[in-house]
């Protein structure tokens, strides 16, 4: 029995995706990650990239008569982490099963009596309204395959029979959650839509402690978050790197890329990335690892 854990990145682009020579290299899909384990197949997010790994998962047990199951974990909903669900080809066949997680969010707003009140909305409400008619053709009840879905709660890890899985609240508008998976010790942690503070760095540091590998949210050059980002939601490399050296992570993955990011540019930051923290790797869509 193989004991690795399979970590594929099909979409590292923050924000929106970016199609264009330029953007050839780093890619142009929003997140979407893919961790196998011998008896597991997990999802994190659903940016554009969600499609190309449906149309590979469908060549595979997912496109057979026996169909396949998969969990599928939610950072948090903008768009560039939910806009390719609706394009997620396997959730359409009645074979296949996906546990869907997410956190449940209260959120204010005003009736039409001016009177404040909160809605709550779970990821299951929230998918469901992103394919609503007006927006998308099908809805999630038309989707064939089975969707159970769950609210994250950061109480209780989720244990699957291979694999632990622990969440931590991180700070993002509306909030984000960070995830750990811990395989027979081999820990992954996917850290990304966070801005910094030292609390969160403080936290962060704990919660991926000795972590073989920290995909982290490095949409912004210091020199960008310095001036006029702050507030936006996300970090820098320079902050990652500050992690990695505290927490004894020994890989740090650059994710979330930032749109206006080209490939020449993507290159520099990650050569400064370098001199902060050795092991350095600003993540291209379709790269593959292995621990
Ligand atoms: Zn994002
Ligand atoms: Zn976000």
């Amino acid at each position: 029995m193989s004991k690795n854990m399979k970590i594929k990145y099909y979409g590292v682009r923050g924000s929106i995706a970016t199609p264009g020579k330029s953007f050839e290299k780093y890619g142009g899909n929003t997140t979407c990650v893919c961790i196998e384990t011998d008896k597991d197949l997990f999802i994190l997010d659903a940016g554009t990239g969600i499609r190309n790994l449906g149309n590979d998962l469908l060549k595979r047990q997912f496109g057979s008569k026996e169909g396949g199951k998969a969990h599928i974990f939610f950072s948090h909903t903008h768009w560039d982490h939910i806009q390719g669900f609706p394009f997620f080809l396997p959730a359409y066949l009645p074979q296949n099963e996906f546990t869907i997680y997410g956190e449940t969010k209260e959120i204010k707003s005003q009736d039409e009596n001016n009177l404040e009140r909160i809605e709550t909305w779970s990821i299951e409400r929230t998918l469901s309204t992103q394919q609503t008619f007006m927006f998308f053709p099908a809805s999630t009840q038309n989707m064939g395959a089975k969707l159970k879905f769950n609210e994250i709660n950061h109480e209780n890890s989720i244990k699957t029979k291979t694999t632990e899985i622990k969440t931590l609240r991180i700070f993002h508008p509306n909030n984000s959650v960070a995830f750990l998976f811990d395989f027979f010790g081999k820990k992954y942690c996917f850290c990304t839509d966070v801005e910094h503070n030292d609390l969160m760095i403080e936290k962060i540091s704990d919660f991926a402690k000795d972590a073989d590998i920290l995909a982290f949210d490095c949409q912004y050059t210091p020199d960008e978050y310095e001036n006029g980002r702050k507030g936006w939601g996300h970090s820098t490399y320079e902050i990652a790197a500050e992690i990695c050296n505290r927490a004894g992570v020994k890989n740090l993955h650059m994710i979330h890329h930032d749109p206006s990011h080209d490939d020449k540019m993507i290159d520099d930051i990650h050569k400064k990335a370098l001199r902060l923290f050795k092991n350095t790797t600003a993540i291209c869509e379709g790269q593959e690892f292995f621990i």
